[in-house]
């Protein structure tokens, strides 16, 4: 997933709904007539996304994930980390409101199925759920999924739509946030999964994500062609940029 691509203008829009999807994972629903012109979107393609307050006289600019797209009424749900930080995105978020404007940009690239493959293993914390969700929705019914995510608690679990066959592992940080605790990694080493038959999506907290994409790399030999990484945010690192 590289952030290539994402030169689309900003487009107001409207915040129609917002809603808590689980007690730690808040849906802001917005929508803007040119989003009913996205084409076709692919799962895990993602919105930047501006906020009212500013990083450094500049405008504050986070990535966000198309949980949904409704290219009728040209709709983007987004679901946000209900982190507990003071970031721009995590402050807007507490408060936003029906009836709200906010700037969009995008959107940037997705996660390529591969027709090929029938295994598939997703990877990630918290931030990557929307992702990892919206790619087990995509699948078909002929493919296989092993799923590795990390929430906050076992009330962050969502059920997953698929009419692919999957395998969940629902991981819970506590008080720590999701992608800082090991236990990605640890689940990743202890799974017994077949990495190197599979195409992988791997995003989430950016040391997490190098931790177990050179684990993949290297250990297991996995090629870097069937993995799709992407460092979503990075613990300690305001305004974050992402590598691939
Ligand atoms: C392509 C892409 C897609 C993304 N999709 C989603 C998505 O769908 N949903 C989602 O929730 N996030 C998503 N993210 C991650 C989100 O953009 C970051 O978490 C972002 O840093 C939040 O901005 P902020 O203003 O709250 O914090 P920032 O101002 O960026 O950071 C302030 C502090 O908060 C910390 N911080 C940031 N994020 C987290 C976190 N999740 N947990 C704990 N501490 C954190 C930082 O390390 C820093 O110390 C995505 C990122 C990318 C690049």
């Amino acid at each position: 997933m590289s952030t290539r691509g994402h030169d689309r203008a900003l487009t107001p829009a409207g915040v129609v709904a917002v809603h808590d999807v689980t007690p730690h994972m808040r849906r802001i629903s917005v929508v803007a007539p040119e989003f009913r012109n996205l084409g076709p979107i692919k799962p895990a393609q993602w919105m930047k996304v501006i906020f009212p307050s500013a990083d450094n006289g500049k405008p504050a600019a986070r990535g966000y994930t198309i949980r949904a797209y409704d290219p009728v009424i040209g709709r983007i749900d987004l679901d946000f980390t209900l982190h507990g930080g003071t970031g721009p995105a995590a402050s807007w978020v507490r408060h936003a409101q029906v009836g709200e404007i906010i700037q969009l940009a995008g959107p940037g690239p997705g996660y390529d199925i591969d027709p090929r493959v029938d295994n598939h293993i997703l990877i990630g914390d918290m931030t990557a759920l929307p992702a990892i969700a919206a790619v087990a929705a995509a699948l078909p019914a002929t493919t296989r999924a092993a799923i590795i995510v990390e929430v906050i608690d076992a009330r962050d679990e969502q059920p997953l739509d698929s009419a692919a066959t999957l395998d969940v592992h629902w991981l819970h940080s506590g008080a720590e946030a999701p992608g800082t605790t090991g236990q990605i990694e640890l689940a990743v080493q202890g799974a017994g999964l077949d990495y190197r038959k599979s195409q992988i999506l791997l995003a989430g907290e950016a040391f997490m994500v190098r931790s177990v994409l050179t684990h993949l790399l290297v250990d297991r030999g996995v090629p870097q062609t069937s993995i799709q990484s992407k460092g979503y945010w990075k613990k300690g690192t305001p305004a974050y940029r992402g590598d691939d």
